[in-house]
């Protein structure tokens, strides 16, 4: 099949897909095809040559509408591309539309969304979510057709980028059934990315299989002028990997049928393990919360009604505009967020509250970085429950929610690499395994996924 043709195919895909769940907030059919048309005529042929690719929406693409799922930039159109999105048209990659989240990222379900946004569905079972926050390109990635199996691995026809602040690419590839990619902190240029807390933000990938998800990140790897914090990475071979650790506290508040299904896999991967404690995770969710929501809420505060985004007649004084537009156009999470980000740092409170989880923050990493001398990966569930219905999610209170991510926080907040790959069903429901490999170890943690994903999967 030709490119034009293949995109042609995709795009008819595309529109059946999105009537269905509801995963993308701009398509860009147009733009894709132009892009078509430009790859026929060029000679070149990179790495994702004629590949689809649907980008979450926090990540700008020049002329294309970038909401970050929030109603206050619900019409804010880039006038540059991420470098992550440069890179992409550079190897030949397609992009075919913007995919819908929770706003700036502030969620695990994706029902947090400005006005107008779509929330997505998941393709295993509608009345269900795709997680969050990057759950249209979770939706996405298991409802666009592939040829690509773990046993022959083919070009694939879609992949997402994705981002996880504190675990937003492993709880929708996990409830979807697809595979999930975090980076480490700084192999990825956060350039173009719409910041959530900048001393967390990942940007990742998801696709079928884990060749899929690394074939996209090995595009977007790479020191970038434009982002200070991105790194040169001397690539070093993948381990071979001996042992592994399961930590008691990642299993804690589990549901007991994923557990079952987590250590069957255990089991059929053959791999010896020690289970362990690492008590310093106790206070990780607790750390993660005040640290991403203290710098959610002075990243947010730019949006004033003046520079970006939604905007409207002034009046009055600065502070009146200002307060109308983001009372307003903030969602009740943002609002949430930006109260309880602005208490914790506050003069009279940081010492007890944001300096503190900085300091746990600093003794977890000190933990992880002791047992990557003993264990060449961790492993765990990727989340403790299966996809919930969203009559389900309605009636749970923020802290409930925030305490599903006990998995996801802690390589997030170690800024450690990992996957999320699915391993069977619960009631019909995927269901995910964590692998979690040391900082800037990705080689390893793409080797060890493969082997786990054949295992598990063949016998
Ligand atoms: N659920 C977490 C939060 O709401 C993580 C989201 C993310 O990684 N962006 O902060």
């Amino acid at each position: 099949m030709s490119v034009t043709e293949s995109t042609e195919k995709a795009i008819e895909e595309l529109h059946k897909i999105n009537k269905k769940y509801t995963c993308f907030v701009t398509t860009t059919e147009d733009y894709a095809r132009k892009r078509a048309n430009e790859l026929t005529i060029s000679k070149k042929k990179g790495a994702l040559h004629g590949i689809i690719i649907s980008v979450k929406d926090n990540i700008c693409t020049k002329g294309i509408k970038t909401t970050a799922g929030s109603a206050i930039l619900s019409n804010y159109v880039p006038t540059y591309n991420a470098t992550v999105i440069e890179r992409i048209e550079q190897e030949g990659g397609i992009i075919i539309g913007k995919t819908t989240m929770d706003d700036f990222g502030f969620g695990t379900f994706n029902v947090n969304v400005g006005e107008g946004i779509p929330i997505p569905k998941n393709p295993h079972d509608i009345s269900r979510s795709s997680g969050g926050s990057s759950g249209g390109s979770g939706a996405a990635t298991a409802a666009f057709s592939s040829n690509s199996t773990v046993a022959e691995r083919l070009a694939p026809t879609h992949l997402s980028l994705s981002e996880s602040t504190g675990g937003s690419i492993t709880s929708p590839a996990a409830f979807c059934g697809v595979v999930g990619f975090t980076p480490s902190y700084g192999r990825v240029s956060r350039y173009g990315l719409i910041d959530y807390a900048n001393s967390l933000d990942k940007i990742g990938t998801m696709g079928k299989t884990v060749s899929e998800a690394e074939q996209l990140a090995r595009v977007i790897f790479g020191k970038d002028a434009k982002d200070e914090t991105s790194l040169v990475v001397q690539e070093k071979p993948a381990k071979k990997v001996k042992k592994v650790a399961i930590i008691k506290e990642m299993l804690q508040g589990v549901d007991e049928k994923i557990l079952t299904a987590f250590w069957k896999s255990i089991e059929l991967t053959g791999i010896p393990y020690e289970e362990i404690s690492l008590p310093s995770l106790e206070y990780a969710v607790a750390s993660y919360y005040i640290i991403a929501t203290a710098e959610a809420s002075s990243n947010l505060s730019r949006y004033t009604g003046l520079r970006y985004g939604a905007q409207e007649e002034f009046s009055g004084s600065f502070n009146d505009y200002f307060s109308s537009i983001r009372s307003k156009y903030f969602s009740a999470e943002e609002k949430r967020r930006i109260i309880l980000g602005t208490f914790v740092r506050t003069a009279g409170y940081k010492d007890k509250y944001y300096l503190k989880a900085l300091k746990i923050r600093e003794k977890i990493n000190h933990d992880f970085h002791i047992l990557f001398k003993k264990y060449d990966a961790l492993l765990s569930p990727s989340m403790p429950i299966i996809a919930p219905k969203f009559d389900e999610i309605s009636k749970l209170k923020p802290i409930e929610i925030y305490a599903l991510d006990s998995c996801t926080i802690p390589p997030n907040l170690a800024l450690l690499p990992h996957l999320s790959i699915p391993i069977g069903k619960v009631n019909s429901m995927p269901v995910g395994l964590q692998v979690i490999c040391d900082s800037l170890d990705e080689n390893t943690l793409f080797e060890f996924g493969k082997q786990i994903e054949s295992l598990v999967k063949y016998k």
